[in-house]
């Protein structure tokens, strides 16, 4: 049986949900959301050997009209020398192109959000990094804008960790903890080096990516490039985003990791208790559900048909 109706009843009953903020990234007006269609990437893949990278083979997973629409802007920049001025990396934030819908204060409207016009931004950026003189073919275009929908929900599928890290607290000790976190110390440092969860969101891409099945679907030549674009745009990220660079290799994910579970326990952004057990039970940090039943593609242009059939 699914566990979303018995928790969200759980947080109801214990009064741990919080209320919504008019600040926090919604749909757009007249957009339309898409499921994701988890499977379909799935059974695309093969565990051995990733996608089929053929690239005279023709689209599989996203829609070809879109694909075969980018070829020619896609081509124009790839392999070119990243320009931070011709990018969007200063405008289109990770939390406005994607947002995580928390249960705690979206109820059974939670889940992670990812905006189509972004996709195509990432994957057009992530393009530059490729090796100059490769060829835009519809297989590297298609594998270009997984790249750029990958990045996009890995970020916020670390916030659905930290909601789902939360929840198992409350569970335990029957008090508010997710909540009290977000008030007292994730709000309260947005916008500053001091949010470590900003960081770790965005060092989470980068660790996960080379995790199964994303490396094998992306390829080793768009995954690299995936990586080094990550490398070269964290550093230009607002403060608490830019940090990622900090976590990402080494112990140091893990530290930073068991950092977060400490001030989210205490709802401190100085937790007095040693951080470090946290690391016997890493677990305590993983998705309660299978969240990618919960990914919506966001369409704001009217009449553009979704990227995922
Ligand atoms: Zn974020």
């Amino acid at each position: 049986m699914s566990r979303e109706k018995p928790i969200l009843k759980f947080l109801n009953d214990h009064g741990l949900t919080g209320a919504r903020r008019d600040d926090e990234p919604m749909s757009p007006p007249d957009s339309r959301r898409n499921r994701v269609d988890w499977d379909r990437i799935r059974s695309a893949f093969r565990p051995s050997r990733g996608l089929d990278i053929d690239e005279s083979r023709e689209v599989k997973l996203l829609n070809p009209q879109h694909v075969h629409q980018l070829m020619g802007d896609f081509s124009d920049v790839i392999g070119n020398e990243p320009n931070l001025l011709e990018t969007n990396c200063s405008s289109a934030g990770w939390d406005t192109c994607a947002w995580h819908q928390s249960m705690h204060h979206f109820g059974s409207d939670w889940g992670i959000f990812v905006r189509q016009d972004c996709i195509i931004e990432h994957a057009r950026d992530i393009g530059r990094f490729l090796v100059r003189g490769t060829a835009a073919t519809p297989a590297l275009i298609e594998r270009l804008l997984l790249a750029g929908f990958y990045s996009l929900y890995l970020h916020e599928e670390f916030h659905h960790r930290v909601e789902s890290m939360g929840i198992r607290l409350e569970v335990a000790s029957r008090k508010p903890i997710y909540c009290p976190y977000k008030d007292r110390v994730y709000r309260p440092t947005l916008g500053s080096d001091d949010n470590l969860e900003e960081a770790l969101a965005n060092a989470n891409i980068f660790y996960r990516l080379s995790h199964s099945p994303y490396r094998q679907v992306l390829g080793r030549d768009v995954f690299q490039a995936t990586r080094a674009y990550l490398w070269w745009r964290f550093q230009f990220d607002p403060p608490g985003y830019r940090r990622a660079r900090d976590y990402v290799y080494g112990d140091r994910f893990d530290e930073g990791r068991s950092q977060l579970a400490a001030q989210i326990q205490e709802a401190d952004l100085r937790p007095k208790q040693d951080a470090s057990p946290w690391n016997i039970v890493r677990d305590m940090n993983t998705g309660l559900f299978r969240i990618s039943d919960r990914v919506w593609e966001v369409v704001s242009a009217p009449g553009k048909p979704p990227l995922f059939p």
